[in-house]
Protein backbone atom coordinates (compact mmCIF):
# COMPACT_ATOMS: atom_id res chain seq x y z
CA UNK A 1 0.00 0.00 0.00
CA UNK A 2 1.16 3.51 -1.19
CA UNK A 3 2.32 5.83 2.45
CA UNK A 4 -0.93 7.51 3.61
CA UNK A 5 -0.86 11.33 3.45
CA UNK A 6 -1.85 12.94 6.57
CA UNK A 7 -1.94 16.21 8.05
CA UNK A 8 -2.04 17.27 11.99
CA UNK A 9 -4.42 19.27 13.81
CA UNK A 10 -3.64 20.83 16.22
CA UNK A 11 -0.14 20.94 17.08
CA UNK A 12 0.02 21.24 20.88
CA UNK A 13 1.77 18.64 23.44
CA UNK A 14 -0.09 15.51 22.74
CA UNK A 15 0.66 16.08 18.61
CA UNK A 16 4.08 17.09 19.66
CA UNK A 17 5.41 14.42 22.34
CA UNK A 18 3.28 11.45 20.83
CA UNK A 19 1.51 11.70 17.25
CA UNK A 20 4.53 13.35 15.79
CA UNK A 21 7.32 10.14 16.94
CA UNK A 22 4.45 7.52 16.19
CA UNK A 23 4.13 8.96 12.73
CA UNK A 24 8.09 9.04 12.05
CA UNK A 25 8.50 5.83 13.31
CA UNK A 26 5.87 4.10 11.29
CA UNK A 27 6.57 3.65 7.46
CA UNK A 28 3.28 3.72 6.10
CA UNK A 29 2.80 7.37 6.64
CA UNK A 30 3.96 10.67 4.97
CA UNK A 31 3.32 13.34 7.24
CA UNK A 32 2.68 16.58 4.92
CA UNK A 33 0.83 19.01 7.10
CA UNK A 34 0.63 20.93 10.10
CA UNK A 35 -1.53 23.56 11.64
CA UNK A 36 0.22 26.75 12.75
CA UNK A 37 0.96 26.59 16.15
CA UNK A 38 3.87 28.52 18.64
CA UNK A 39 6.16 25.68 18.25
CA UNK A 40 8.42 24.95 15.27
CA UNK A 41 7.23 22.86 12.76
CA UNK A 42 9.16 19.30 11.55
CA UNK A 43 11.43 19.54 9.00
CA UNK A 44 9.70 19.32 4.82
CA UNK A 45 6.03 19.59 6.65
CA UNK A 46 3.76 22.29 5.12
CA UNK A 47 2.37 24.71 7.64
CA UNK A 48 -1.33 25.57 7.39
CA UNK A 49 -3.08 28.38 9.27
CA UNK A 50 -6.33 26.61 9.66
CA UNK A 51 -7.42 22.95 8.64
CA UNK A 52 -10.11 24.81 5.60
CA UNK A 53 -6.11 26.28 4.61
CA UNK A 54 -4.62 22.67 4.52
CA UNK A 55 -7.51 20.95 2.61
CA UNK A 56 -7.00 24.04 0.19
CA UNK A 57 -3.23 23.98 -0.09
CA UNK A 58 -2.87 19.89 0.04
CA UNK A 59 -4.46 18.63 -2.48
CA UNK A 60 -3.07 14.96 -1.86
CA UNK A 61 -4.08 14.93 1.90
CA UNK A 62 -6.01 11.90 2.72
CA UNK A 63 -6.52 11.66 6.15
CA UNK A 64 -6.22 14.29 9.81
CA UNK A 65 -5.54 13.52 13.29
CA UNK A 66 -7.40 15.91 15.08
CA UNK A 67 -5.17 16.58 18.26
CA UNK A 68 -7.39 20.05 19.04
CA UNK A 69 -8.89 19.97 22.48
CA UNK A 70 -12.45 18.60 22.01
CA UNK A 71 -14.46 21.83 22.07
CA UNK A 72 -14.89 22.17 18.51
CA UNK A 73 -13.41 19.10 17.53
CA UNK A 74 -16.84 18.09 15.71
CA UNK A 75 -16.93 21.10 13.35
CA UNK A 76 -13.16 20.20 12.21
CA UNK A 77 -14.07 15.93 11.93
CA UNK A 78 -17.10 16.68 10.26
CA UNK A 79 -15.15 19.61 7.53
CA UNK A 80 -12.42 16.78 7.21
CA UNK A 81 -15.36 14.12 6.22
CA UNK A 82 -16.74 15.93 4.27
CA UNK A 83 -13.86 16.07 1.63
CA UNK A 84 -13.49 12.35 2.40
CA UNK A 85 -10.69 12.40 4.81
CA UNK A 86 -10.06 9.43 6.71
CA UNK A 87 -10.13 11.31 10.13
CA UNK A 88 -8.76 9.90 13.64
CA UNK A 89 -10.22 11.58 17.06
CA UNK A 90 -7.53 12.39 19.83
CA UNK A 91 -9.90 11.71 23.16
CA UNK A 92 -12.49 12.34 23.88
CA UNK A 93 -14.12 11.86 20.76
CA UNK A 94 -15.97 14.87 21.17
CA UNK A 95 -18.22 17.19 23.27
CA UNK A 96 -20.72 14.85 23.64
CA UNK A 97 -22.61 11.65 22.55
CA UNK A 98 -24.70 12.76 19.91
CA UNK A 99 -22.08 14.89 18.32
CA UNK A 100 -19.64 11.72 18.05
CA UNK A 101 -22.97 9.35 16.91
CA UNK A 102 -23.84 11.68 13.88
CA UNK A 103 -19.97 11.97 13.04
CA UNK A 104 -20.32 8.25 13.01
CA UNK A 105 -23.28 8.25 10.66
CA UNK A 106 -21.31 11.29 8.35
CA UNK A 107 -18.16 8.78 7.87
CA UNK A 108 -20.25 5.78 7.25
CA UNK A 109 -21.80 7.57 4.63
CA UNK A 110 -19.28 9.23 3.18
CA UNK A 111 -17.26 6.05 3.11
CA UNK A 112 -14.13 7.10 5.20
CA UNK A 113 -12.44 5.72 8.34
CA UNK A 114 -13.60 7.29 11.41
CA UNK A 115 -11.30 6.29 14.72
CA UNK A 116 -11.82 7.60 17.93
CA UNK A 117 -8.72 6.81 20.08
CA UNK A 118 -8.04 5.69 23.49
CA UNK A 119 -4.52 5.84 24.07
CA UNK A 120 -4.59 4.27 27.69
CA UNK A 121 -6.43 1.41 26.26
CA UNK A 122 -2.69 0.57 24.73
CA UNK A 123 -0.84 0.53 28.02
CA UNK A 124 0.67 -2.82 27.92
CA UNK A 125 -1.04 -4.17 30.76
CA UNK A 126 -4.18 -3.62 30.33
CA UNK A 127 -4.26 -6.85 27.45
CA UNK A 128 -2.54 -8.65 29.93
CA UNK A 129 -4.93 -8.15 32.92
CA UNK A 130 -8.11 -8.26 30.56
CA UNK A 131 -6.68 -11.76 29.52
CA UNK A 132 -6.31 -13.00 33.50
CA UNK A 133 -9.64 -11.42 34.71
CA UNK A 134 -11.77 -13.23 31.90
CA UNK A 135 -11.18 -16.61 34.29
CA UNK A 136 -11.61 -14.83 37.75
CA UNK A 137 -14.89 -13.68 39.76
CA UNK A 138 -14.48 -10.04 40.47
CA UNK A 139 -15.24 -9.09 44.11
CA UNK A 140 -14.37 -5.27 43.57
CA UNK A 141 -12.44 -2.48 41.84
CA UNK A 142 -10.64 0.46 43.31
CA UNK A 143 -9.36 3.41 40.45
CA UNK A 144 -7.14 6.07 41.90
CA UNK A 145 -6.02 8.67 39.02
CA UNK A 146 -4.26 11.52 41.14
CA UNK A 147 -2.28 13.51 39.46
CA UNK A 148 -0.90 17.58 39.68
CA UNK A 149 -2.74 19.65 37.47
CA UNK A 150 -0.02 22.30 37.13
CA UNK A 151 2.60 19.61 36.15
CA UNK A 152 0.71 18.04 33.39
CA UNK A 153 -1.35 20.59 32.25
CA UNK A 154 0.15 24.26 32.91
CA UNK A 155 -1.82 27.37 31.95
CA UNK A 156 -4.04 25.36 29.50
CA UNK A 157 -7.20 27.20 30.17
CA UNK A 158 -9.27 24.69 27.61
CA UNK A 159 -9.47 22.16 30.09
CA UNK A 160 -11.23 24.24 32.22
CA UNK A 161 -13.88 25.73 30.05
CA UNK A 162 -17.56 24.30 29.36
CA UNK A 163 -16.47 20.66 26.76
CA UNK A 164 -12.90 20.68 28.57
CA UNK A 165 -14.12 17.93 30.90
CA UNK A 166 -11.49 19.08 33.86
CA UNK A 167 -10.16 15.99 35.80
CA UNK A 168 -12.04 13.93 33.32
CA UNK A 169 -9.28 14.64 31.16
CA UNK A 170 -7.34 12.40 32.57
CA UNK A 171 -10.32 10.27 34.55
CA UNK A 172 -11.63 9.58 31.34
CA UNK A 173 -8.05 7.61 30.44
CA UNK A 174 -9.06 5.11 33.97
CA UNK A 175 -12.64 4.74 32.31
CA UNK A 176 -10.84 3.67 29.08
CA UNK A 177 -9.26 1.33 30.94
CA UNK A 178 -11.92 0.01 32.93
CA UNK A 179 -14.42 -0.24 30.02
CA UNK A 180 -11.81 -2.57 28.82
CA UNK A 181 -10.58 -4.23 31.56
CA UNK A 182 -14.19 -5.38 32.59
CA UNK A 183 -15.61 -8.25 31.57
CA UNK A 184 -19.42 -6.34 31.74
CA UNK A 185 -20.68 -2.99 30.84
CA UNK A 186 -20.22 -0.46 33.94
CA UNK A 187 -22.50 1.86 34.89
CA UNK A 188 -23.12 4.85 37.14
CA UNK A 189 -24.85 4.81 40.19
CA UNK A 190 -23.83 7.81 42.17
CA UNK A 191 -21.20 10.91 41.84
CA UNK A 192 -19.31 14.12 43.86
CA UNK A 193 -18.35 16.55 41.84
CA UNK A 194 -15.65 19.49 43.29
CA UNK A 195 -16.05 22.52 41.10
CA UNK A 196 -12.73 25.16 42.69
CA UNK A 197 -15.33 28.31 42.90
CA UNK A 198 -13.46 30.29 39.99
CA UNK A 199 -13.92 27.42 37.70
CA UNK A 200 -16.43 25.88 35.39
CA UNK A 201 -15.32 21.79 35.28
CA UNK A 202 -14.66 20.21 38.09
CA UNK A 203 -10.67 19.26 40.06
CA UNK A 204 -11.49 16.38 41.66
CA UNK A 205 -14.45 13.54 41.11
CA UNK A 206 -15.50 10.42 43.00
CA UNK A 207 -17.61 7.96 40.92
CA UNK A 208 -19.52 4.78 42.41
CA UNK A 209 -20.14 2.70 39.56
CA UNK A 210 -21.51 -0.71 39.25
CA UNK A 211 -21.81 -3.56 36.65
CA UNK A 212 -24.67 -6.19 36.06
CA UNK A 213 -23.72 -8.40 38.62
CA UNK A 214 -23.23 -6.22 41.18
CA UNK A 215 -19.65 -5.69 41.08
CA UNK A 216 -18.92 -2.60 43.42
CA UNK A 217 -16.51 -0.19 41.37
CA UNK A 218 -15.03 2.98 43.09
CA UNK A 219 -13.43 5.34 41.11
CA UNK A 220 -11.46 8.65 42.70
CA UNK A 221 -9.82 11.44 40.26
CA UNK A 222 -8.14 14.37 41.55
CA UNK A 223 -6.05 16.82 40.69
CA UNK A 224 -4.81 18.31 43.38
CA UNK A 225 -1.83 15.89 43.96
CA UNK A 226 1.48 17.02 44.51
CA UNK A 227 4.37 14.69 44.91
CA UNK A 228 3.97 11.10 44.24
CA UNK A 229 1.80 10.69 41.00
CA UNK A 230 -1.20 8.25 41.26
CA UNK A 231 -2.42 6.16 37.98
CA UNK A 232 -3.47 2.95 39.92
CA UNK A 233 -6.63 0.16 38.64
CA UNK A 234 -6.91 -2.56 41.50
CA UNK A 235 -9.33 -5.63 41.13
CA UNK A 236 -9.66 -7.43 43.92
CA UNK A 237 -10.85 -11.19 42.65
CA UNK A 238 -11.90 -14.80 43.86
CA UNK A 239 -8.63 -15.54 42.52
CA UNK A 240 -6.13 -12.65 43.14
CA UNK A 241 -5.37 -9.27 43.18
CA UNK A 242 -4.59 -7.34 39.69
CA UNK A 243 -2.60 -4.31 40.16
CA UNK A 244 -2.02 -1.77 37.39
CA UNK A 245 -0.24 0.91 37.99
CA UNK A 246 1.46 4.15 36.41
CA UNK A 247 -1.50 4.12 33.93
CA UNK A 248 -1.50 0.79 32.43
CA UNK A 249 2.55 0.37 32.24
CA UNK A 250 3.15 -1.91 35.09
CA UNK A 251 1.04 -5.08 36.25
CA UNK A 252 1.18 -7.18 39.50
CA UNK A 253 -0.72 -10.30 40.48
CA UNK A 254 -0.63 -10.82 44.29
CA UNK A 255 2.21 -8.67 44.69
CA UNK A 256 4.73 -10.36 41.82
CA UNK A 257 5.23 -7.92 39.32
CA UNK A 258 4.49 -9.43 35.51
CA UNK A 259 6.64 -9.12 32.65
CA UNK A 260 5.06 -6.78 29.88
CA UNK A 261 5.81 -5.31 26.30
CA UNK A 262 7.63 -2.23 26.21
CA UNK A 263 4.82 0.58 26.12
CA UNK A 264 3.76 1.92 22.65
CA UNK A 265 0.36 3.40 22.90
CA UNK A 266 0.53 5.70 20.19
CA UNK A 267 2.40 3.65 18.11
CA UNK A 268 -0.50 0.55 18.09
CA UNK A 269 -2.63 3.61 17.90
CA UNK A 270 -1.45 4.29 14.18
CA UNK A 271 -0.93 0.28 13.01
CA UNK A 272 -4.51 0.08 13.75
CA UNK A 273 -5.65 3.52 11.67
CA UNK A 274 -3.87 1.65 8.68
CA UNK A 275 -5.80 -0.93 8.99
CA UNK A 276 -9.37 1.19 9.00
CA UNK A 277 -8.05 3.31 6.34
CA UNK A 278 -7.71 0.20 4.20
CA UNK A 279 -11.34 -0.72 4.57
CA UNK A 280 -12.74 3.12 4.96
CA UNK A 281 -13.87 1.53 8.46
CA UNK A 282 -15.27 3.07 12.16
CA UNK A 283 -14.19 2.28 15.26
CA UNK A 284 -15.60 4.49 18.20
CA UNK A 285 -16.20 3.46 21.45
CA UNK A 286 -18.43 5.81 23.20
CA UNK A 287 -18.97 4.04 26.75
CA UNK A 288 -15.96 6.20 28.85
CA UNK A 289 -17.29 9.21 27.31
CA UNK A 290 -21.16 8.12 28.19
CA UNK A 291 -19.51 7.42 31.70
CA UNK A 292 -18.21 10.92 32.12
CA UNK A 293 -21.36 12.45 30.06
CA UNK A 294 -23.33 10.66 33.33
CA UNK A 295 -21.08 12.10 35.84
CA UNK A 296 -22.06 15.14 34.75
CA UNK A 297 -25.90 14.20 34.61
CA UNK A 298 -26.01 13.05 37.91
CA UNK A 299 -22.84 14.10 39.88
CA UNK A 300 -23.72 15.66 43.40
CA UNK A 301 -22.16 19.35 42.55
CA UNK A 302 -19.47 20.72 45.66
CA UNK A 303 -17.86 23.89 45.44
CA UNK A 304 -13.73 23.87 46.49
CA UNK A 305 -11.26 26.31 46.79
CA UNK A 306 -10.40 28.62 44.10
CA UNK A 307 -7.72 27.13 41.65
CA UNK A 308 -5.14 29.81 40.27
CA UNK A 309 -2.95 28.11 37.53
P1 LIG B 1 -2.75 21.74 23.81
O1 LIG B 1 -1.33 21.56 24.21
O2 LIG B 1 -3.52 22.89 24.37
O3 LIG B 1 -2.77 21.77 22.22
C1 LIG B 1 -3.93 21.98 21.47
C2 LIG B 1 -3.51 22.60 20.16
O4 LIG B 1 -4.63 22.69 19.31
C3 LIG B 1 -2.94 24.02 20.32
O5 LIG B 1 -1.77 24.14 19.53
C4 LIG B 1 -4.07 24.88 19.74
O6 LIG B 1 -3.60 26.06 19.17
C5 LIG B 1 -4.61 23.96 18.68
N1 LIG B 1 -5.95 24.28 18.21
C6 LIG B 1 -7.06 24.58 18.93
N2 LIG B 1 -8.11 24.77 18.10
C7 LIG B 1 -7.66 24.58 16.83
C8 LIG B 1 -8.25 24.65 15.54
N3 LIG B 1 -9.55 24.90 15.37
N4 LIG B 1 -7.47 24.40 14.46
C9 LIG B 1 -6.16 24.12 14.59
N5 LIG B 1 -5.53 24.06 15.79
C10 LIG B 1 -6.28 24.28 16.89
O7 LIG B 1 -3.61 20.46 24.16
P2 LIG B 1 -3.09 18.94 24.26
O8 LIG B 1 -2.61 18.66 25.65
O9 LIG B 1 -2.21 18.63 23.14
O10 LIG B 1 -4.49 18.17 24.14
C11 LIG B 1 -5.19 18.07 22.92
C12 LIG B 1 -6.08 16.84 22.99
O11 LIG B 1 -5.25 15.70 23.21
C13 LIG B 1 -7.08 16.87 24.15
O12 LIG B 1 -8.30 16.31 23.75
C14 LIG B 1 -6.42 16.00 25.22
O13 LIG B 1 -7.37 15.35 26.05
C15 LIG B 1 -5.70 14.98 24.35
N6 LIG B 1 -4.55 14.37 25.03
C16 LIG B 1 -3.63 15.14 25.68
C17 LIG B 1 -2.59 14.52 26.38
C18 LIG B 1 -1.53 15.30 27.10
O14 LIG B 1 -0.71 14.68 27.81
N7 LIG B 1 -1.44 16.60 26.98
C19 LIG B 1 -2.50 13.14 26.40
C20 LIG B 1 -3.42 12.38 25.66
C21 LIG B 1 -4.44 13.01 25.00
P3 LIG B 1 -3.65 27.43 20.06
O15 LIG B 1 -2.79 27.17 21.28
O16 LIG B 1 -3.09 28.43 19.11
O17 LIG B 1 -5.10 27.61 20.42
Amino acid sequence: MAKINIGLVGFGKIARDQHLPALAANPDYHLMAITESAHPPPGGVSVFKSLDDMIAGSPDIEAVSLCTPPQGRYALARQAIGHRLHVLLEKPPGESIAEVEALIDTARSRGVALFGTWHSREAPAVDAARRWLANATIRDVAITWQEDVRRWHPKQEWIWQQGGFGVFDPGINALSIATRLLPRAIFLTSAQLCYPENRDMPIAATLNLSDSAGTPIHAHFDWRQTGTQTWDIIVNTDSGRVHLSEGGAALSIDGRSVELAPAGEYRNLYRRFVDLVKDSSVDVDLAPLRLVVDAFAMGERRIVEPFHD
